[in-house]
């Protein structure tokens, strides 16, 4: 067996911040970089990666299922470890939303239908857990390829 003896120690105390994004491997480290240093959070976070990142709380007609889990991981933390704030983060050219039927939004613009869904999982947030504070951002790349993030207004 071997073993891999690291420098990171177990975090101790709480937190009550979640953040969901997406797995595609070329945001991972911006991401980490944008929620310790960018936001401040210094590695006292929960965290959900999924494909498609906060898309999944919003497909409720289209992929129920996913959507059922979906709000059963974020319950779960919100739940269990007293959870106040939710940052979402959607991503330029982010693949799942290539297997996303147009009809789904009202733009056929990815970027937009993006935003739109941000929008629909803070109206869902303030319905059903309105003690959580809802931040959405966009991570895109600029010409020199660095990352970029904005925030999406609600
Ligand atoms: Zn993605």
């Amino acid at each position: 067996m071997n073993e891999y003896p690291l420098t990171s120690k177990l975090r101790r105390g709480e937190t009550d911040v979640l953040a969901i994004h997406c797995g595609d491997y070329r945001f991972q480290s911006a991401f980490q970089e944008f929620l310790n240093s960018g936001l401040h959070l210094d590695g006292n976070y929960d965290l959900i990666v999924i494909p498609g990142g906060p898309l999944s709380l919003i497909l409720f007609d289209y992929l129920p299922k996913f959507n059922w889990a979906s709000w059963k991981w974020l319950r779960f933390f919100v739940e269990n470890h007293k959870i106040k704030r939710l940052i979402l983060i959607q991503h330029q050219d982010c693949a799942f939303y290539r297997s996303m039927p147009l009809h789904l939004h009202s733009s056929p613009e990815p970027r937009q239908r993006q935003e739109q869904d941000l929008r629909r999982v803070r109206t869902a947030m303030v319905k059903d857990l309105p003690h959580v504070a809802v931040e959405s951002y966009y991570a895109g790349w600029n010409a020199t390829d660095n990352i970029v993030i904005d925030s999406v207004l609600p």
